[in-house]
Order: C-alpha cells, then structure tokens, then sequence
C-alpha cells in the first residue's frame, strides 16, 4: 500500500512526493488517451515501456548536456524526477508532415518538411491545447524571451540527437511533443527538459515499410500498440534478452493476424 502524497494526476502519469525536497516520482500508467482524451483505453505494458525509454532517451540527452528533470529509475513504473515548475507549453517538433499539420494546412502526411519547425501549443484541456504564436507566450507572460530562445535551442538539440538515435534503429522520427520546467536556485531560475520522452508523444515510423511504431497505432484503431511500443523498446536495446517468447510480442505476427 502506498501512502506517498499525490501531487498530481495526468492522462498517462502519476506525480507523486519524492523522497527529498524539490523531487517527485513519476508513476507511468498503461492508461492511453486520444483527442483530448475523448477517446480513452489501455495499452498493456505501456507504463513499463515508456518508463524505461525515457529513462533511456533522458539519461542520453543529460551526457550531451541537455538538462533534464531526470534523476533515476526507482522499478519498473516509476523515476524519481527533480520537481519543477511546469511552464504550460507543448513544444512540438516537427520533421514530416502528419496529424495536426497536415488536418489544418492540407500536407499529405509523410511529405518532408522543407526545415524542422518548432511549434507552441498551449496546455489547457478545456481549450482543446491550441495553438499559440511566440507573441501570446510573451504577452501572456507564459514564458519570458530568455526561456524561449533556451527552450527552441535545447527543441533542436533533443531533435537531431533523437533523429539520429532513431536513424540508427531503422526508425523515421517524425514529430514529437516536449515539456519544459523551472527549476529555482534562490531568485533566479532556469529551464530544464521535462515530463517524457516515449513513443506516447513521438511519430516514430519503420524507414523501410512505413508502419506507425506509435501512440498513433491507438489514435487510429490500428492495432498492435502494445507490439509497436515493445518493438522500439527491442530495437533501443532495452528489452532484456532472457525475456522469453511469450514475453516478446511480435508485431509481424499481429501484422499478419490483423492484415494490417
Ligand atoms: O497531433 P499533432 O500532430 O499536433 O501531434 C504532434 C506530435 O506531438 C505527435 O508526436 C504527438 O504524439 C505529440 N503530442 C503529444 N501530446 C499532445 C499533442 C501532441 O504528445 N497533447
């Protein structure tokens, strides 16, 4: 039984109190959401998985001098995180178009686009997350110029190490969703990478066959989340090798069952 203080309680995820002043845990749940959570399910195993990836992705950016919320992994669902003051943007980063860009601006999905644009939307379910030019965020006072210019250099880098760790895989890293944080040291303040980084919040396509390896498998009724979720796990070298055969789902085989 836990009897840990809650904080907060996301879609996806769990804060809880941390251990020490000024950190959180982070519980990952299986449960999965879609369209501003009008569509609501599970995906078995998903919590682990993301844990784990973004334990993986996290730990990576900090050696390249990304800095991030990330202390360690606690089991297999929960990190223990440096608490910060979320600053209530969605930064995207997009590679290719796909969902939301190319439903308002009519780009095929899957067509380059001709530079990485970055892209606010603000956090607000009631709203639906809308859009925001750079301009609200500075008169609405959401975040100041310094942290912006901060926040797209740090959106670029986490962009081309993530392009190139997923190149390697054989994976196409289409766009992807960042969280940002205040961390206080007396009266000044900084921003550091926060939230996740999991296939729940990236595009991530095969290079070779184009098959969705994403939340998107859940948003469209494709099937076989929990394999394509698993499938980047295996592929990142995260899955431990003595899992067994009934351990390790196969997405070729769900491939071949579904006709998808
Ligand atoms: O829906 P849209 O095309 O704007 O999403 C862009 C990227 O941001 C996708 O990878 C999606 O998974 C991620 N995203 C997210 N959380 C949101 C909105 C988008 O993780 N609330």
């Amino acid at each position: 039984m836990s009897r840990r203080r809650q904080i907060y309680e996301g879609k996806a995820k769990i804060l809880y109190e941390g251990p020490e002043p000024g950190t959180l845990i982070q519980y990952f749940k299986d449960d999965a959401t879609a369209f501003n959570a009008q569509k609501k399910g599970t995906i078995q195993g998903k919590g682990v998985i993301n844990n784990r990836i973004s334990e993986y992705v996290f730990t990576r950016l900090n050696h390249i001098g990304v800095p991030n919320h990330f202390i360690r992994r606690l089991n297999m669902r929960e990190q223990l995180v440096r608490q910060v003051e979320i600053i209530p943007i969605e930064v995207v980063v997009r590679n290719v178009a796909a969902g939301s860009i190319s439903k308002r601006l009519g780009i095929p999905e899957g067509e380059m686009l001709p530079h990485t644009l970055i892209e606010y939307y603000y956090k607000d379910d009631a709203l639906g997350d809308p859009l925001v030019a750079e301009e609200h965020i500075a008169c609405f006072g959401w975040a100041n110029h310094d942290e912006m210019q901060d926040i797209a250099a740090m959106a670029i880098r986490v962009n081309d190490f993530m392009a190139g760790m997923f190149a390697a895989i054989n994976i196409r890293l289409v766009d992807f969703k960042l969280e940002f944080g205040r961390i206080w040291d007396g009266d000044f303040s900084r921003v550091i990478l926060a939230d996740e980084i999991s296939p729940d919040g990236c595009r991530l396509w095969d290079m070779t066959t184009g098959e969705k390896l994403d939340k998107d498998r859940f948003r469209r009724d494709l099937g076989g989340e929990e394999e394509a979720y698993q499938e980047v796990a295996r592929r990142l070298g995260l899955l431990q090798d003595d899992a067994g055969p009934s351990e390790v789902l196969d997405l070729t085989k769900h491939r071949k069952l579904r006709g998808k």
